[in-house]
């Protein structure tokens, strides 16, 4: 159990301000391929000129077809570049809250091929080891979030922040670490003060950007090239970026003076959502197919129980334990977290059915309402507390 420590004057996610928007659910439509069109694909999914709400058309009886509508935080059509998803979203809140001291989680879910990759990571080849130089117009969310991360540490004056990474891969139930690859996968352990973590994971410091981008790339790489050592297909995996915010404040009026904010980033690019069809799987091959199921669904679950909980003002058992994903999830997801889940999706007539299971899963996670929080170590948050009391017996004893 982490100690928690209500902050109620540090930034939130950002947004309508009408409560509720500490989980935001955006939808991101990715352009019909040429290739798709020539296979007889129509495109089905219109997205409003607000960006509001969107439609899709879904073939009805007789021949004729019927239109669904759909509201989420935003709605990003296929015109949407790279660089409009970061605004639409409020990316730069959620940077500004992780340097706060927050715990911030984004991911991407949807079918293999809807986009999930390209807007998490971007194109592999487009990272670039200078992060001045400005952003690749493929430049997805997390080298564009390490660019603004970089460039605040290097320039705010109010704290003295740290910055280091992780990049583990979730393949089967198993945990691998994407920047010291290794066939051999680590255990996830549970610690009291800590909460689960997976053992033997380096996590990497990075004084400077280019450090962090080439934990990006290395990941990426490992993340395919692993993939056929491991005897899989990278679509099947999870693959979890975290990104390490250490903050010691300097002004010694800071109300948190002399404690460690811990904030925290989770870039998630979660295993195609489509179902696997169990026909032909046997052995390996289905217990891989039961585990995404599994974990996705434990994901939906977790998520729609925070939801329930919240509205209903109840206290539900929250599955986190029930998959390695949720496990490693479980202080980034709900409760004291801020949350974006972006759902991929394609526009295409062929495709409609996964499209609308994803937007049935995206409406499911949208009524959270977290309560974030600033998260400190528990062993410092008490002896910032120990200081205080010293510090008052002083005073009295001064008056005396
Ligand atoms: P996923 O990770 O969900 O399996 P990818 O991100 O790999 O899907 O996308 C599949 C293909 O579609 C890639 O070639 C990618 O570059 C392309 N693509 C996805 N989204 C977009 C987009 N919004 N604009 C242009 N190309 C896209
Ligand atoms: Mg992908």
């Amino acid at each position: 159990a982490l100690q928690r420590q209500q902050q109620p004057e540090a930034t939130s996610s950002g947004g309508g301000g009408s409560g509720g928007d500490n989980i935001k659910v955006v939808v991101r439509v990715r352009p019909l391929f040429p290739g798709e069109a020539g296979k007889g694909a129509a495109n089905v999914v219109q997205v409003a000129e607000d960006g509001g709400s969107m439609k899709v058309i879904v073939p009805g009886p007789g021949g004729a077809s019927l239109s669904r509508e759909f509201g989420f935080h935003a709605c990003l059509g296929p015109d949407t570049s790279q660089a409009e998803v970061l605004e639409l979203c409020g990316i730069t809140q959620l940077l500004d809250a992780a340097l706060a001291g927050y715990h911030v989680t984004i991911f991407a879910y949807g079918q293999t091929g809807s986009g999930k990759t390209h807007t998490m990571s971007g194109r592999e080849e487009a990272i670039d080891d200078d992060a001045y130089s400005g952003a690749d117009a493929d430049d997805g969310i997390v080298t564009r979030s390490v660019r603004y991360l970089f460039h605040q540490a290097h320039t705010r004056k109010d704290a003295k922040y740290s910055l280091k990474a992780s990049y583990v891969e979730i393949y089967n139930e198993g945990v691998y670490d994407l920047v010291h690859f290794n066939k051999k996968s680590l255990p996830v352990k549970w610690d009291a003060a800590y909460g689960f973590y997976v053992q033997g994971l380096k996590v990497v410091p990075c004084g400077q950007s280019r450090m962090m981008m080439e934990v990006i790339r290395t990941g990426m790489k490992h993340r395919r090239v692993g993939a056929h050592q491991l005897n899989m297909e990278s679509s099947r995996s999870h693959s979890i970026m975290t990104v390490y915010c250490d903050a010691t404040p300097t002004d010694p009026s800071s109300y948190d003076y002399g404690t460690v904010r811990y904030g925290k980033l989770s870039f998630v690019d979660l295993a195609g959502s489509e179902r696997v069809k169990d026909s032909k799987s046997e052995g390996v091959m289905l217990k891989e197919t039961i585990n995404i199921n599994k974990s996705l669904s434990v994901l939906g679950k977790v998520i729609s129980t925070l939801a329930e909980n919240d509205a209903a003002g109840t206290t539900a058992h929250v599955p986190y334990r029930d998959s390695k994903l949720t496990k490693l999830l479980m202080d980034s997801l709900g409760g004291s977290a801020l949350t974006l889940m972006i759902a991929c999706c394609s526009p295409s007539s062929l495709q409609v059915e996964e499209t609308l299971s994803t937007l049935l899963y995206a409406t499911r996670a949208k009524n959270i309402q977290n309560r974030p929080t600033v998260q400190y170590d528990p062993r410092e948050a008490q002896i910032s507390l120990l200081r205080r009391e010293i510090e008052l017996l002083r005073q009295e004893n001064t008056l005396l």
